[in-house]
């Protein structure tokens, strides 16, 4: 699955998550403004808020928080309808939402349609996670923002949780990428955090090794290639650099 990493402000998410915490649900979101719009908001140090994903209503992919680091987007709690919502230590309190889900935003408004490419990408998008963390397909583990926060309708007045989970491809590949594992061709540099020249490089990996691949993303052109490879671990590598540009 194509994804854009496009990354957020530091202060916008938390690196990692709290001890003995992993992803158990996921939170759907509309962004209330465009694609553009969001990405502005969850990289502006000011707004605090951000989510792992955001699908556009043309079905791209743009992800902000790696899903191993906690996003700031279901961390108030209003009148929650959650069955899956976690008890703090002290009766009436809960657990923050953020350190045990993924939120996926969408662009548009609560009263959009959703146009097709936008259901099915959040549909295919939602099967792999689900996938990736053994996280059942139902509307326990699937859920509306509304349902932790009352105030707030989102992800809207149109989506219904079923309308997604109904377009989940049932095929395991389909969730698979295509490419699981690559050859370098050089000595090739693994960076941390972003599929971009900027990022730190944590190691570099000899020419003729074959290195296994999580997903693609698209990240900074080098030599016209703008293809990174990430590693699962939050690590990227330039496609140039392997038998699979
Ligand atoms: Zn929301």
């Amino acid at each position: 699955m194509l994804k854009t990493f496009v990354g957020c402000a530091a202060v916008n998410f938390r690196l990692g998550r709290p001890a003995g915490f992993q992803p158990e649900a996921i939170v759907i979101h509309i962004g209330e403004g465009s694609l553009r719009s969001i990405d502005m908001q969850f990289n502006d140090p000011n707004a605090r808020v951000s989510a792992h994903y955001c699908v556009s209503k043309s079905g791209d992919i743009r992800q902000y928080v790696d899903e191993k680091d906690t996003a700031f987007h279901a961390g108030t709690i209003d009148q929650p309808n959650w069955s899956g919502l976690k008890p703090g230590k002290t009766p009436g309190t809960f657990i923050n939402p953020n350190f045990y889900t993924i939120g996926i935003e969408h662009e548009g408004f609560a009263d959009d349609p959703w146009p097709d490419a936008q259901l099915a990408t959040s549909a295919a998008l939602v099967g792999e996670i689900a996938q990736r963390w053994k996280i059942p397909l139902d509307e326990v583990h699937v859920i509306r923002h509304h349902q932790i926060r009352f105030m707030k309708s989102c992800p809207g007045n149109v989506i219904k949780i079923a309308d997604i989970l109904g377009r989940i491809p049932s095929a395991a590949p389909a969730v698979t990428p295509a490419i699981t594992s690559v050859k370098t061709i050089n000595n090739l540099r693994v960076r941390a955090g972003s599929p971009s020249l900027g990022a730190p490089v944590v190691r570099t990996i000899p020419a003729q090794t074959m290195v296994a691949v999580d997903a693609v993303f698209l990240g900074d052109t080098v030599n016209g290639n703008n293809k990174w490879y990430s590693d699962g671990a939050g690590n990227f590598f330039w496609a140039g650099g392997t038998n699979q540009p």
